[in-house]
């Protein structure tokens, strides 16, 4: 390896994090949300660490696939369903639980030939208006599952737009009282943010995603500062070359940033091609030799720029912090315009990963 960024899986921030949500939501199952890759972290990689967990959710067939070969025995809950009838046979083989929203996949179901019953989660549009049944149509589509002999236990399932929001739930809750009078249901409503905040919404699984690799469902760190979570993934390099700017000198693409007085400037070994978001401004935090500084300039394909103004010991060879402990994703995120869920996803695949 000799380009020196690197990314940091801490596997056993995961499992602890894993631990802050049980003690959160302490009567409820966990379901390990684990979709795209594990948000950028690796399926492969992680999973074990979240081997405690009562039961996998993804997306990807692939991705569930993986986790049976991989000897995962547990329940593992597709968040979007079978998208075509024709995966049925491989839902049946994996036993995978299935999330249920359309009236094709309730046809679909019942003309298809299984071995034995799937788990249903039917979705219950509770106001995203993504996917799901609405309200009033729900009962009539689980008396129609019901009765269909491919059909096994049934939970209702919804999602929240803004479960970050204080007042965020109520609304969305009294749809989903509506669609769950008269049935005897299970259920599984909370995300991250409902899990830490809204402890009315847990019933019977939480589905906690972002919050177990360590940032926050709002966006902003301080809201989950004193949750005991921790950041799982660190993204480092090294300064790579340095510049002394003289008064008015520029650096970068498109000149950007311009020095006001004499300065030294750490050229470091990561950028966009790496997953770096290029849109952030000068200031943007990064971490040098423990000292706190931030970006100027321009971020470009495959370097940054940083003010080493602040730690003078700084020099070619110098650790850097990109995000991780000390300058959180959430950081950097919200000079992105962003949120942290973005950055992790696009952890590009030329970046070495290494757990510890
Ligand atoms: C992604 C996802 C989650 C997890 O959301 P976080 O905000 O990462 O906790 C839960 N439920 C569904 C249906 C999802 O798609």
């Amino acid at each position: 390896m000799s380009r020196p960024v690197i990314a940091t899986i801490d596997l056993q921030a995961l499992g602890h994090n894993l631990q802050v949500v049980r003690r959160a939501a302490p009567k409820s199952k966990v379901w390990s949300v684990v979709k795209a890759n594990a948000y950028g972290h690796g399926l492969d990689r992680v999973w074990r660490a979240l081997g405690t967990t009562d039961g996998f959710a993804m997306l990807n067939l692939e991705e569930a696939i993986l986790l049976r070969e991989r000897g995962w025995k547990g329940p593992i809950l597709m968040l979007e369903g079978f998208f075509h009838a024709d995966e049925l046979p491989l839902y049946d083989k994996y036993r995978l639980t299935t999330s249920l929203h359309s009236n094709w996949q309730i046809n679909a179901l019942q003309n298809a030939r299984l071995q034995a019953p799937l788990d249903i989660y039917l979705k219950v549009n509770s106001g995203m208006n993504r996917l799901g049944f609405m309200p009033e149509r729900v009962y009539t589509a689980w008396q129609q599952l019901r009765s269909l002999a491919n059909v096994g236990e049934i939970t209702l399932m919804s999602h929240f737009a803004e479960a970050e929001r204080m007042d965020g739930v109520s609304q969305p809750m009294a749809r989903i009282e509506q669609a769950a009078e008269g049935l005897d249901a299970p259920r599984s409503l909370a995300n991250s943010a409902a899990t830490l905040w809204h402890p009315q919404t847990h019933f019977d699984w939480v589905r906690p995603g972002i919050v177990l690799y360590g940032a926050s469902p709002s966006g902003v760190w301080q809201d989950v500062a004193t949750s005991g979570i921790h950041p799982v993934m660190t993204l480092s390099s090294e300064i790579i070359a340095v510049q002394t700017l003289k008064a008015g000198e520029a650096v970068g693409y498109g000149c950007r940033y311009r020095a006001s007085a004499e300065c030294r400037i750490g050229v470091v070994a990561c950028g966009y091609a790496d997953g770096y978001p290029r849109i952030v401004p000068s200031g943007t935090p990064v971490m040098v030799e423990g000292v706190r500084t931030g970006i100027v300039g321009a971020v470009s394909m495959d370097m940054l720029t940083i003010d080493l103004t602040p730690c003078p010991q700084a020099g070619i060879g110098s650790p850097v912090e990109l995000w991780g402990n000390a300058v959180k994703i959430d950081e950097v995120a919200a000079a992105a315009g962003t949120v942290g869920y973005e950055l992790m996803c696009a952890l590009a695949p030329r970046v070495p990963v290494v757990t510890v």
